[in-house]
């Protein structure tokens, strides 16, 4: 199945991303959200993954007192811990990325236990990036406020054109 509307959507994100990040980031639509810091670039998705993300949503109020309330504030917390990546790798450094690449190798065969995606969270890089998205959100309530809007609005019209239903 081809899916439609793809450029639209797109923009949309993109827009969204330069608008925080400025216009040197780029993104690309995908199965699951991700960075690619050496390339400026981030993927996200149209669905979610449930069980990981209430999860996350637990482990954000737990920690940086976020609310999740809806799948719209989900996904805009993951396409901005995204952009969190981009924009604090930098800052962390090389010995603390090579250790948390090689814990989550570990950490990804055992993810269906609680206690193992707190530890993943919890990595340096990971929450270095949800406390940059977090405070982000946190900032810039009337941005936060545009950007669901802006993307309930993308969503919802690629739902249309691809005729899924929610
Ligand atoms: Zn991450």
């Amino acid at each position: 199945m081809e899916l439609l509307g793809i450029e639209e959507l797109t923009a949309a994100v993109d827009g969204i991303i330069w608008d925080i990040v400025g216009m040197d980031a780029n993104s690309n639509l995908s199965t699951d959200f991700g960075a690619y810091c050496d390339m400026n670039e981030v993927d996200f998705a149209v669905v979610v993954l449930e069980r990981m993300d209430s999860m996350f949503s637990q482990f954000v109020k737990e920690t940086f007192d976020v609310t999740i309330e809806d799948t719209i504030d989900l996904w805009c917390l993951s396409l901005l811990h995204e952009l969190g990546h981009l924009q604090t790798m930098d800052f962390i450094p090389n010995y603390i990325q090579l250790a948390n690449k090689l814990e989550k190798k570990v950490i990804d065969k055992f993810s269906k236990i609680d206690s193992i995606c707190y530890k993943y969270f919890s990595l340096t890089v990971e929450y270095e990036a949800t406390q940059w998205a977090c405070n982000w959100i946190k900032d810039n309530p009337t941005k936060y406020d545009e950007m669901r809007n802006t993307i309930a609005k993308a969503l919802e019209d690629f739902y249309k054109i691809n005729n899924v239903e929610d």
